[in-house]
This record gives C-alpha cells, sequence and structure tokens, in this order.
C-alpha cells in the first residue's frame, strides 16, 4: 500500500503488564530493539486493580499494586525501548511476523511476545453494562465505605468472592454471596469465616438471570434451577467475581491454545510458533504471580536473543 511506514524491530511485545515491561527491560538488557504496544493509557495491566499490600514479590513489598508498578516504571526509565500506549494492533499476522496499527504504519518484527494477560469473566446478563458504575462495584476494599449500610450481592464462589465478601459485611447492612454450583472453590478459612459471619447469607446453585434498576442497580434476579426457586433479591451494591479469562480472542486458530483459550508455551515460553513467546498470565492459568510475570518476560527475551543468534 502506498503511503505506508514500515518499521522494524527485533521483539514487539503486545501488552504492557509486568511481563511486557519485563520483556521490555531484558530487551534492552540485551541490546535488542524493542516496541512496546499498551491499549490503555497506563503501563500496569492488573497491577492497577490491585488495593491490597502485595507482600510475596520477593525484592520488594508495596501498598498496593499501583506503588509497585511505580517502582517498575522508574527501573525501565532510561531503558531504551519504543512505548506507544493506547494502542492496539489491527491485524496481526503471527508467521509473517507483521503488525499492522490502525493507521498506516506496519512493522516488521523479527519476534513477538504476547503478554496480553487475562480480563474479568463477565456474567453476560441483561443490565451488566448499563449497571457498570451505577451499582455494580470493582473492588470491595476500595468500595467499602461507599457501601456503607447497604444491601450488597456478591457472584462466584472463589477466594475472590469470598474474600470481597467478608471485607464488605465490615460495612454493608446485609451481604448475600451467590454461588451457580453446591460447593466452593475457596480457601477452608474464608469459607469457615463466611459461613459464620451474622451478617453474610450463601445462595448455592444459585445463578444471576438479570441485573435491574431505574438510575441505579436496584435488583437481581436469581435463579435455583435445582430447586426450581426465583426471586428478585433487592440489591444496592453487586460485586461480580467469577473468575478470569484469558486476551487471546486475536490468537485464536494461529497458535496452539489449551482448552479454556490460554496459550501453550515451552519452558522457554516459546509457543507452537517459532519466533512468537508467550508471557506469564496469557499462558500461565495456574500460577498467575508478579514474580512469575517478571521472569517469564526475562526468560522470553533470553530465549529470543539466544535463537536469534545461533
Ligand atoms: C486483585 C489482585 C491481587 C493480586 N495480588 C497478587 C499478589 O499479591 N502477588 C502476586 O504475585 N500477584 C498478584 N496478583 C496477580 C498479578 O497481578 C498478575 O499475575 C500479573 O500482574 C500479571 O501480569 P501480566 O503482564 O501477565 O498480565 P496483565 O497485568 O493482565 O497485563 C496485560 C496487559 O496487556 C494489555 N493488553 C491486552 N490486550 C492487548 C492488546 N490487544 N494490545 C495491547 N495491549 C493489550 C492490557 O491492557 C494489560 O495492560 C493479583 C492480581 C489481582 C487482580
Amino acid at each position: 500500500m502506498l503511503n505506508q511506514v514500515h518499521r522494524k524491530f527485533d521483539v514487539a511485545i503486545i501488552g504492557g503488564g509486568v511481563a511486557g515491561i519485563s520483556t521490555a527491560l531484558w530487551c534492552d538488557e540485551l541490546g535488542l530493539s524493542a516496541l512496546l504496544l499498551e491499549k490503555n493509557a497506563e503501563l500496569g495491566g492488573q497491577l492497577l486493580w490491585v488495593h491490597n499490600e502485595i507482600k510475596n514479590h520477593l525484592g520488594r513489598e508495596a501498598e498496593n499494586g499501583r506503588e509497585l508498578r511505580d517502582v517498575f516504571l522508574r527501573q525501565i526509565e532510561n531503558r531504551n525501548f519504543e512505548l506507544r500506549l493506547r494502542t492496539q494492533f489491527a491485524e496481526v499476522e503471527l508467521e509473517k511476523r507483521a503488525i499492522a496499527l490502525a493507521g498506516k504504519t506496519k512493522f516488521f518484527v523479527r519476534s513477538i511476545v504476547i503478554a496480553t494477560g487475562i480480563r474479568r469473566r463477565k456474567l453476560n446478563v441483561e443490565g451488566e453494562d448499563e449497571f457498570q458504575g451505577r451499582g455494580i462495584i470493582e473492588s470491595g476494599k476500595q468500595q467499602a465505605a461507599a457501601v456503607a449500610g447497604q444491601k450488597v450481592l456478591i457472584v462466584g464462589g472463589g477466594d475472590a468472592a469470598f474474600e470481597n465478601a467478608l471485607i464488605l459485611a465490615e460495612t454493608a447492612a446485609h451481604v448475600t454471596l451467590a454461588h451457580r454450583r453446591k460447593d466452593f472453590r475457596a480457601r477452608r478459612e474464608f469459607i469457615e469465616q463466611v459461613e459464620n459471619h451474622r451478617k453474610i447469607e450463601i445462595l448455592t446453585e444459585t445463578a444471576v438471570r438479570k441485573i435491574a434498576g431505574g438510575g441505579r442497580l436496584e435488583s437481581v434476579e436469581l435463579e435455583n434451577p435445582a430447586a426450581q426457586k426465583r426471586q428478585v433479591l433487592p440489591v444496592d451494591a453487586l460485586l461480580i467475581r467469577i473468575g478470569v479469562e484469558p486476551n487471546t480472542a486475536e490468537f485464536r486458530g494461529k497458535l496452539a491454545l489449551d482448552k479454556n483459550g490460554y496459550i501453550e508455551v515451552d519452558r522457554n515460553c516459546q509457543t507452537s510458533l517459532e519466533g512468537v513467546f508467550a508471557a506469564c498470565d496469557v499462558a500461565n492459568p495456574l500460577a498467575p504471580t508478579v514474580s512469575g510475570a517478571v521472569g517469564m518476560g526475562a526468560t522470553a527475551v533470553k530465549a529470543i536473543h539466544y535463537w536469534l543468534n545461533s
């Protein structure tokens, strides 16, 4: 195409969470030219959702994810790589290692590191988008004060749902925890505390069918198919914690993915396509951690460096 700008890099990194940041740092460390694409306005990914302390990343504790993110940003401040924020590719041809942006720019790169991470799973029911921020809340820790004296519903059966139930029960008038199965995945200590909490009620085998209200959230329609029971529960706030899914839609059919859509990689973070690597949460469903993201970014770049020079 005429007027198209072609640019070349050793490595294109897609996603600017911890794994992408670590990959960029290691590219500079090993003298590889790198392009980092991040769709959001700032780097950090999930770290920006973490409002609790992070005490388990060896080398640095932090009051919250943003503080740790800032430590990482200071560390890459003077590193040499090209950063494009608010940028998503329009098309990626993994086999040719070509990445086209929405305008006229097309990048030809020698290798790609996919570090697109995960997103929170949605219920996909009526009202979910409409009441986002108008009753549907994002974080128990951050919004505990805002739900003081209110009726809260939490959906989910894992650690995140149970931990948030305990946090929100400190201020809310009443908390209902609804889970679509009979059993919970949450750790035993959380389950015991929730079961014994005077302000928390648990509904099992219960699914959300509809989220409703006027200007703000007012009620949630629930169904227990086993008991053939439907009910409309009046609530002021709703927190959804039903797990996460990988950001891999654009790579489906182009790379080997597991049954849940996570990218399959070998011990060098190499995917099923030569020259295409993947790092941390997007390829690591069992052990998503800050340390894992730092480590997989480093591993991917070391492997790329070896591959390009062998
Ligand atoms: C509440 C919470 C608490 C946590 N607590 C801890 C803890 O205590 N200790 C610990 O070790 N870990 C913790 N974690 C997990 C840890 O934060 C993650 O494992 C880690 O941050 C994952 O980094 P990542 O780079 O793989 O992915 P992400 O952080 O998900 O980053 C992916 C990035 O890619 C971008 N992106 C996606 N698609 C595209 C695209 N097409 N183009 C461009 N950019 C794209 C996204 O915008 C995002 O910035 C916690 C996570 C959460 C949510």
